[in-house]
Parts: structure tokens; C-alpha cells; sequence
């Protein structure tokens, strides 16, 4: 019976001890650390970039001890799309758990926002081709890859051509500039893009291009990367690109048709992008290559939250507006064409 008893009160001690440890360490592990750092950052936009990168520092300094998973956000990230209360549950949802080393060295963006326009409306006629492959045609080769892919040979004559001609490589960057505020051209610009970041972009059209002395913008589906699929750049390629003076601009996270979608989708695809780039080679992409050429007037709408400052289409042509910078014309260049056909796509759309 006193054994009994003894083996009892044993027991009850030990689950109360149990009970009582189990309430100390509760609370202790659910101090909202995370959500004080997180909630830091002020949903208003800084009037001061500087102000915004401090607050975004000081929110990842005292994220650095925090269980839940912290979020990247960029100092100009507009934290108001779609309002507060759409926006912030949506990062939240979607925010990718870091590991705790890697939030000691968070990817701060320093780069200016887009330069206020002067108010002018200005014209101008700027080239832009649209390549894609830039290699040999594999053996099964359909019409769309044919028509898609340029044999490097084949992409060499167009430089030669453009070389001999007198044709100066611009960035979407300088395009913008001189549309809004007048900043000067040089003699016959054009732009070179490359849509989806394949693989020999980097190994065949780079080394061409340096041999050139020209740049060129690459458009990544940033999904494929991260994915680290064989056909596709990696973020070093990414960062080589981008340190010899090319410009990267984003396709979207994997390529989807942009129409009819709501906000989250969005915002997933197009600032997902902006912030995946980010995070990859430490490169802020202010242009967009809407994929397949599909677009609406919320794609319009999410891009310049996400403080892009304009985007590609496949409408053919060379008229560039300040009106519609996230509407610029392209030349799709095909995969016949040699450089004759590059000299008279020139000539039929640039009026002199
Ligand atoms: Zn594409």
C-alpha cells in the first residue's frame, strides 16, 4: 500500500514536473522574434531609400535569432502592392525558409530607383532583335526550334554586319534614360536581347560578343536556374555575363501566359523574379521580356510596383516611347535569316 502509494506520488511529481517545463519552455521559444523583425519594416514607402535600407538592416539583424522563416525583401521593394493587408500574408506565404548562416549577409539592393522624368514626351527609333539559341540545330530539330535557334556562324556575320555598319550596342538602361530624360544616344543604337537564358548563350554568344565589342541584355525564367537545369544559365554564367557589361533583365519565374491573372500570381512571377536574380547573382533587373509576348494591363500595373522600369514585347518594330515603356517593340530575328536579311529587317522598319 506505501509502496503504491510512493510509486504514486513519484508519478504525480514527475508529470507535474513534465507540465511545468513544458509551460517554462513555451513561452520562451514562441517569443514572436521573427514577427518583431519582420514587422519592422514599415509598410509606407521611405520617402528616403537610405531610410529604407537601414530599417530593412535592422529588421534582418534582429531576424538573425529567429525560427521562422525570414524574408528578403529588397529596400525598394513597394511593400503597398496591393495594399497591406494583400501583399504582406502573400510574401508571407510564399517566403522561402533561409538558413540561419545565410541571413548574416542579406542581399542589400543600393541601386537608385529610376531617375525622375523631365516631362518630356519623346520618340525614338531604337532596334531591339530578340534572339534565342545561339547554337548548331540539334538533329531533331522541329519548325519552332528552327526558327528560334541561329547558328553561331550565322549570329557572327550579324555582329560583323552591325560592326561594319556603324551600329552602337545600347542597354535597355540607356534606352530608358534617353526617353525620359533626354540623355544622349549614340550614332545608330541598337539593342541585342536574348530570351530565356539558355546555356549557350554563355558559351557561344558571349565569347562573339566580346570579340564584337558589344553587349547585349538576357532575359531569365528564373525557376530554370535555381532548378539548375543543363539547357539553361547558371547564376555564375549569370554573374560573368553581367560583370563584362551585359545587362540582365527578367522572363518570369517559368514562363507562364501573364493574361487574366490575379495579384498573387503577379507579383509571384514578376517582382518572384526580380527577387530571385536578386538572390542569384546580387543584381537588382529593371527590365522584363513578357514571356511568349503575353501581357496585360495588371502585368503593366505589377511591374511598375515592383519598381521595373519597362519591359519588352514581340510586337515587331523600332518605335520607342517614354509613353510606353513597358510596351517596346522588338525584331524577332529568325533563324533563316543571314545577314542580308538582318540588313533588310533594318532598313524596312527604320524610316530615315
Ligand atoms: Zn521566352
Amino acid at each position: 500500500m506505501t509502496r503504491t502509494r510512493t510509486a504514486l506520488t513519484i508519478a504525480l511529481l514527475a508529470v507535474s514536473l513534465i507540465i511545468v517545463g513544458g509551460l517554462t519552455m513555451v513561452p520562451v521559444s514562441e517569443q514572436p522574434v521573427g514577427q518583431a523583425g519582420t514587422s519592422q519594416i514599415d509598410p509606407e514607402p521611405a520617402s528616403d531609400d537610405q531610410d529604407l535600407i537601414d530599417t530593412v538592416l535592422q529588421a534582418n539583424a534582429n531576424d538573425l535569432t529567429a525560427a521562422k522563416p525570414k524574408l528578403q525583401v529588397a529596400p525598394d521593394t513597394d511593400l503597398t502592392v496591393g495594399g497591406e493587408g494583400v501583399y504582406l500574408p502573400y510574401l508571407e506565404q510564399h517566403a522561402v525558409p533561409v538558413p540561419a548562416a545565410e541571413t548574416v549577409t542579406p542581399y542589400i539592393a543600393r541601386e537608385p530607383l529610376l531617375p525622375p522624368p523631365d516631362g518630356v514626351v519623346r520618340e525614338a527609333q531604337v532596334p531591339i532583335l530578340m534572339y534565342h539559341y545561339i547554337s548548331e540545330l540539334p538533329p531533331d530539330a522541329n519548325d519552332i526550334r528552327r526558327g528560334l535557334s541561329i547558328p553561331p556562324a550565322q549570329f557572327e556575320a550579324h555582329l560583323r554586319y552591325l560592326k561594319s555598319n556603324g551600329y552602337h550596342t545600347i542597354s535597355l538602361h540607356q534606352l530608358l534614360l534617353h526617353l525620359t530624360r533626354g540623355e544622349p544616344l549614340p550614332e545608330k543604337p541598337i539593342i541585342l536581347t536574348f530570351d530565356d537564358g539558355y546555356r549557350d548563350n554563355y558559351d557561344r554568344a558571349f565569347p562573339l560578343l566580346q570579340k564584337y565589342g558589344f553587349s547585349a541584355t538576357f532575359f531569365l525564367i528564373t525557376n530554370f536556374i535555381d532548378e539548375g537545369r543543363p539547357a539553361y544559365l547558371t547564376w555564375e554564367q549569370v554573374k560573368k555575363l553581367a560583370q563584362a557589361g551585359n545587362e540582365i533583365g527578367a522572363h518570369s519565374r517559368d514562363h507562364p501566359d501573364l493574361r487574366g491573372r490575379d495579384t498573387d500570381f503577379l507579383v509571384w512571377q514578376v517582382l518572384g523574379s526580380k527577387e530571385a536574380i536578386q538572390n542569384g547573382a546580387g543584381i537588382t533587373p529593371r527590365f522584363f521580356s513578357y514571356p511568349s509576348g503575353k501581357y496585360d494591363e495588371n502585368t503593366i500595373a505589377i511591374l511598375a510596383s515592383a519598381h521595373y522600369w519597362g519591359a519588352v514585347t514581340v510586337k515587331q518594330g523600332v518605335h520607342q516611347s517614354s509613353g510606353t515603356p513597358f510596351e517596346l517593340e522588338r525584331i524577332r530575328i529568325d533563324g533563316s535569316y543571314g545577314a542580308d536579311e538582318l540588313s533588310w529587317v533594318l532598313r524596312y522598319y527604320v524610316q530615315p
